[in-house]
């Protein structure tokens, strides 16, 4: 029997690779994963907590509370070395307001990378370390809730490369590689990312749950 899986973001970018990503996984699990947006009674959830696993949790909790449905989130951002793990859990909003939604969040990634461009713009090449960090929560209508965390290591270019992915990707190299994440597949990305690392780390964890 088909079981619904409820993604907690409006993110169209998170929803298609955690899409790929759990298609990878659990594909005999026989699961329909949803956005947020096609359930009823689903509402954003203020990001008040200060880790990305404390706000992956708070968004996995409301939406099977909400929805009475396995939920799972993802809650994710840049930590930089040199800006002591900024923009971290404020990746989404480190040039003002909160991200809008299709062309406004185009806009908004392009504002952010712009932003975090010109302050390490000094920064030597050696001392530009930066991890991507994804927490991934999965919360189900009776309480239970689990939760792990996923990183990617590289470093940081000078100047955006690539049409793929969203957000920070035109500007992050992975570890050992040339390319930024922009210029990856998506399932190149999906196999080294930290959303892939955490959902790979999840998947017991997803088939203890909804078994
Ligand atoms: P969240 O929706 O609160 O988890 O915010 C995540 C933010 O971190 C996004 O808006 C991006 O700016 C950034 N981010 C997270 N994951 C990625 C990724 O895979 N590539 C590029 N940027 C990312």
């Amino acid at each position: 029997m088909t079981r619904r899986l409820v993604l907690a973001t409006r993110n169209e970018h998170k929803v298609h690779e955690l899409r790929q990503i759990l298609a990878a996984l659990v594909d005999d699990l026989d699961l329909e994963v949803v956005g947020a947006d096609e359930v009823e009674g689903a509402a954003d959830v203020p990001e008040t907590e200060v880790t990305f696993l404390g706000n992956a949790r708070l968004k996995a909790v409301a939406l099977a509370r909400a929805s009475g449905l396995p939920s799972v989130a993802d809650d994710s951002g840049l930590a930089v070395e040199v800006l002591g793990g900024s923009p971290g859990v404020f990746s989404a909003r480190w040039s003002g307001s909160a991200a809008g939604e299709g062309a406004a969040r185009a806009e908004k990634d392009r504002a952010n990378l712009g932003l975090l461009l010109e302050q390490v713009a000094d920064v030597p090449d050696e001392h530009r370390a930066a991890a991507f960090v994804c927490a991934a929560v999965v919360a189900m209508p009776d309480g239970r809730v689990e939760g792990v965390e996923g990183r990617v290591e590289g470093s940081l270019v000078r100047a955006p490369r690539g049409t793929n992915g969203f957000g920070y990707d035109p500007v992050f190299v992975p570890a050992g590689d040339s390319r930024t994440l922009a210029e990856y597949t998506d399932e190149e990305k999906n196999a080294i990312s930290h959303r892939g690392n955490a959902f790979r780390a999840l998947e017991p964890v997803l088939r203890e749950l909804l078994a």
